[in-house]
């Protein structure tokens, strides 16, 4: 490993006599969950192994993933508290409002005009009396905190990186797991965790089944340059394909444009051809859903598309394995939840597993791992319920419903303990928390 570049960084652990190298946890996946369980549990002294069939170096590359992340209040102060933070916050750009509306599209081709009835949250009533007032939340890229999490990696001892390796084989027994990678290497771990994303090839082998539907929806993703200061504000208009957000981003730090991160959603049928639109058209289409009101705008960069599914496992433990991110639940970007529902998952096994084995006690047991699935279940199968429901509810240009959720929004608009609940919600500090994410060391 070149310990001066961490974004190309992988550490070989220590290999046993027998041949197998020993650890306390290995989780499979360093994406943006698996990465940041390993920096949760390596940094509280436990000795990790992560493995990912793309190196690090790959992950961080400017056209691997072209996405943001909204990081909730509450998932901020868990990175905060495992020493990611501080790299991250040049990149980060705080979420002051949150302004919520419907649209439709003008077949004139002109700026898609928006409902008078809307939705308003200010970061300042988010907050009980006394209390300061903090942003919501954050926007940073996810390449970003890729490379914030990396560098972490590499500072800790505890933590080693395998990557390029393809998981082939897992056996779990009574005591132990037993990994074998592609190369014919093995890893024993008293814990596996899949943090392999929504196509875990571990959840698949336990036996573990799948709830899954697709939307018909695709999420284009595109960087937007504009004349006007966002002002920390992002965006949610509802148009009749999707939700169509704007999302405030640090300036760029060559050029100072003002910046906003797009999460276009389309309907699968339709967006291949818009993505393949000839730039003048793909501008006019674009800035037809972006309306006027940060000025002149354009669609900078490459074009990204992600389809778009909800997933739920059935199970979030087998024996000797946990589900962690994506590959426990898969949901829609409309609220921009699902890494923060993730990091969620993180925070409470690392928090059991953590007390654990500071206890002496066998960390992959099933007594600590059915804490793990009983403390996540509630908060992700909720999440999924309430994102799956407001997507179907706003992807549509049914008439009465359109009436309908205009004036709930009107009408949450109104009632300020209504709004502060869903705001601290957004927020991501609500229900049993674990200690991470009340800024807390594990
Ligand atoms: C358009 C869009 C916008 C979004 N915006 C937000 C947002 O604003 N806020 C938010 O909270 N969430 C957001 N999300 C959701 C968020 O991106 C995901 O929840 C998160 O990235 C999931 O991370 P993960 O690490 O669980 O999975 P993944 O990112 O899928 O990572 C899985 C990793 O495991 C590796 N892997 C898989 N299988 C194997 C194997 N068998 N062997 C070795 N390696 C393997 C892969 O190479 C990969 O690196 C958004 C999603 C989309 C689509």
């Amino acid at each position: 490993m070149d310990r001066e570049d961490p974004e190309t960084l992988e550490r070989e652990p220590a290999v046993g006599r027998d041949g197998d190298v020993t650890t306390d946890v290995l989780i499979v996946g360093t994406g943006l969950i698996g990465a940041t369980l390993a920096a949760a549990l390596g940094s509280a002294g436990l000795r990790v192994t992560v493995i990912d069939r793309l190196p690090g170096s790959a992950q961080v590359a400017p056209n691997f993933d072209g996405r943001t992340i909204a990081i909730a209040h509450g998932s901020h102060c868990a990175l905060r508290a495992i020493g990611v933070w501080s790299a991250i916050a040049p990149h980060a750009e705080p979420i002051l409002d949150i302004r919520i509306s419907d649209g439709r599209l003008d077949p004139a081709g002109g700026p898609a005009p928006v409902s008078l009835l809307h939705l308003h949250f200010d970061h300042r009533q988010a907050v009980r009396p006394g209390q300061a007032a903090a942003p919501m939340g954050y926007i940073a890229e996810n390449r970003h905190i890729r490379a914030a999490l990396f560098r972490r990696l590499g500072e800790l001892d505890t933590v080693s990186v395998v990557a390029p390796a393809e998981l082939a084989t897992a056996m779990r027994g009574e005591d132990a797991a037993r990994v074998t990678l592609a190369d014919g290497r093995a890893i024993r771990a008293a814990l596996l965790v899949s943090a392999e994303g929504r196509g875990s090839l571990l959840r698949e082998q336990a036996g573990i089944r799948l709830h899954r539907a697709g939307y018909g929806q695709l999420a284009i993703v595109v960087t937007a340059e504009h004349a006007l200061p966002h002002r920390g504000v992002a965006q949610e208009k509802f148009l009749p394909a999707g939700p169509f957000a704007i999302l405030p981003m640090t300036d760029d730090p060559a050029s100072g444009a003002h910046r906003s991160s797009i999460v276009w959603t389309e309907r699968a049928d339709l967006a291949p051809a818009l993505l393949r639109l000839p730039e003048p058209a793909f501008q006019a289409e674009f800035a037809r859903r972006f309306g006027t009101h940060l000025g002149a705008v354009k669609a900078v960069g490459q074009r990204f598309s992600y389809p778009l599914s909800v997933q739920t496992a059935e199970r979030f433990v087998a024996p000797r394995l946990a589900l962690v991110g994506d590959a426990a639940h898969g949901i829609h970007p409309i609220a921009g939840q699902g890494w923060n529902l993730g990091l969620r998952d993180v925070a409470a096994l690392a928090e059991v597993v953590v007390d654990a084995h500071r206890l002496g006690l066998d960390i992959g047991h099933a007594a600590v791992l059915a804490d793990y699935e009983r403390w996540r279940r509630v908060d992700a199968l909720t999440m999924v319920g309430a994102t799956d429901a407001l997507n179907r509810l706003f992807s549509n240009d049914i008439a009465p419903l359109r009436l309908a959720r205009d004036v709930g929004l009107a009408a949450v608009n109104r009632l300020p303990p209504l709004r502060r609940f869903f705001m601290r919600h957004a927020m991501g500090v609500v229900g049993d928390l674990p200690r991470l994410v009340r800024g807390e060391a594990l």
